[in-house]
């Protein structure tokens, strides 16, 4: 009884909680979107670094499998455990203290298991911002942030995840700790090991604790939404606003009209305009200037584009509440494309030179390749980030006799489109177990074989997050059991 003896080993350690109920571990074994699912033995809450460190100790010596997970807001199948059996969860949701927040050093270290909102708060309590921001804020965790390098809407202006981290302490596969945790900005003495673990979605180590960057809170924040004619002007507008405020544009968000159209029918925040058009751009403003004259300076820059009725119509934000109605929507997108439809989500980047290549390459061949569906785009195009959706009804999707198949070839068709003009087929969502075969399909050999070395350095049995990244993710001992 694999169940009961591990349970029994688990509860007698210092600092863990276990839930070993099917209906108690449900939600922990269903992703988000309820698009996978898995089962686990245990769900496991270790409450500090050396609990983490003991649970983990114990199952590399049983080789049982163990999968980290934060909020569970991942959106490809990275979450949840995989329908193997055998394994536990390890969520990281009891470690949650902000150890510190230090305004003179701009930093602040927290436990990995804080919700990204509470981060922003700490920070802002102090006087500080904490620039990451996204959909999920509100249930994912930093550690989830970290170990995914989350993007978001700020990575225009202050980086992605990988950006955000000065130090990191991180637990490996055989209990190690990895105390890393320094709020330096410079550290040049040898290999940078928190960079390992950014981005390798659980695979290497646990995240347990983190120092994070922070900023001046900006005096002030502009915000506008503006109904463009077409692509090629809501893509000059972006590089006009860029340009014209230099590192001013804190967001710059591309929704095409299908898109706002889906959260018009289905968003607890409607678009704060009802003006159709087949693109908009949603832009933030922010930094030491008053209101007045960054809206002065966007009025400015706008202007030419109003005239040729290029940008057909515009808001800007004259207070909160309609700052909130604009982000509201933004952020509803995900929630409301789940009760649109089945969405075949991709998220690409692309160098900012070639987004609108893409586009016009891509949408006359899914138009062939799927007759009915609707090409639905949404993305943080002043990094290059495009979520390109290709939306079906449930009733469409539900007839689709192979529908593994047709999500795979529909992947390639957006994927190589991406890869030819110099993109990528994961930005900021990371691998999870829905792209190791674009893994295969994308990356050179020579790229796979150093992280497969990464893997059996750190993880030597395989029993970190198995299946996540890539398919054959192995230690270089015996692969588990
Ligand atoms: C509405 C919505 C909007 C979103 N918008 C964005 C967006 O704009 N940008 C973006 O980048 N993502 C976005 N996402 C995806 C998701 O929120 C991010 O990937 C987020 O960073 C995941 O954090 P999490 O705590 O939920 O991690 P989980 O989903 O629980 O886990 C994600 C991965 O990280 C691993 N992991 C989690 N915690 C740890 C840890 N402490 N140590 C080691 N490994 C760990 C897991 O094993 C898994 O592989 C969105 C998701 C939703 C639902």
């Amino acid at each position: 009884m694999l169940q009961e003896t591990l349970r029994q080993q688990l509860i007698a350690m210092k600092d863990v909680t276990v839930l070993s109920d099917p209906d108690d571990m449900a939600a922990h074994l269903v992703d988000w979107r309820r698009r996978h699912f898995g089962t686990a033995e245990l769900v496991v809450f270790p409450g500090t670094v050396q609990a983490v460190s003991d649970v983990l100790k114990l199952c590399n010596a049983r080789g049982i499998r163990v999968f980290p997970q934060g909020g569970n807001t991942s959106v490809c199948g990275g979450s949840v455990p995989d329908a193997a059996g055998g394994a536990i969860v390890l969520n990281l949701a009891r470690m949650n203290r902000i150890r510190a927040v230090d305004a003179d050093d701009e930093s602040m270290i927290v436990d990995a298991g804080c919700i990204l909102a509470n981060v922003q708060a700490a920070a802002d309590a102090e006087g500080c911002l904490f620039p990451m921001s996204l959909g999920a804020e509100g249930s994912c965790q930093i550690g989830g942030n970290i170990a995914t390098n989350a993007g978001g809407t700020g990575v225009v202006r202050y980086g992605n995840m990988r950006e955000l981290v000065l130090g990191l302490e991180v637990v490996t596969a055989d209990g190690r700790i990895f105390d890393g945790i320094r709020t330096l900005r410079k550290n040049n003495t040898g290999v940078d090991l928190k960079q390992v673990f950014i981005g390798s979605e659980g695979t290497l180590g646990i995240i347990t604790g983190a120092a994070l960057k922070l900023f001046a809170k900006p005096r002030s924040f502009t915000t506008a939404m503006l109904a463009v004619r077409d692509l090629e002007s809501a893509l000059r507008i972006g590089r006009t606003l860029r340009r014209g405020l230099s590192g001013e544009v804190s967001a710059l968000e591309l929704l095409s009209g299908s898109q706002v159209d889906i959260v018009r029918r289905h968003g607890h925040a409607k678009p704060p305009m009802d003006t159709p058009a087949p693109w908009y751009l949603v832009v933030e403003i922010s930094g030491a200037a008053e209101e007045q004259s960054y809206r002065d300076t966007l009025e400015t820059l706008l202007g030419p584009e109003l005239e040729t009725e290029a940008v057909v119509d515009a808001i800007i934000a004259s207070n909160e509440r309609q700052r909130g109605e604009i982000w509201g929507m933004r952020h509803n997108v995900t929630e409301c494309n789940v009760k649109e439809g089945m969405g075949l989500t991709h998220d690409i980047a692309l160098p900012l030179a070639r987004i609108r290549d893409f586009v016009e390459a891509v949408e006359p061949l899914i138009a062939e390749a799927l007759p009915g569906a609707c090409p639905v785009v949404v993305g943080h195009v002043g990094d290059g980030n495009l979520h390109y959706i290709v939306m079906m009804s449930h009733e469409a999707f539900a007839d689709v006799p192979d529908q593994d198949g047709l999500r795979q070839k529909i992947g390639h068709i957006v994927y190589d489109a991406a890869i030819a003009l110099g993109g990528t087929f994961s930005a900021e969502h990371g691998i999870g177990s829905l792209h190791t075969g674009d893994m295969l399909r994308y990356k050179r050999s020579e790229e796979l074989e150093m992280m497969q070395s990464l893997k059996s350095a750190f993880d030597p049995r395989g029993i970190l997050n198995p299946g996540r990244v890539l398919p054959e993710w192995t230690g270089k001992e015996a692969p588990h059991g």
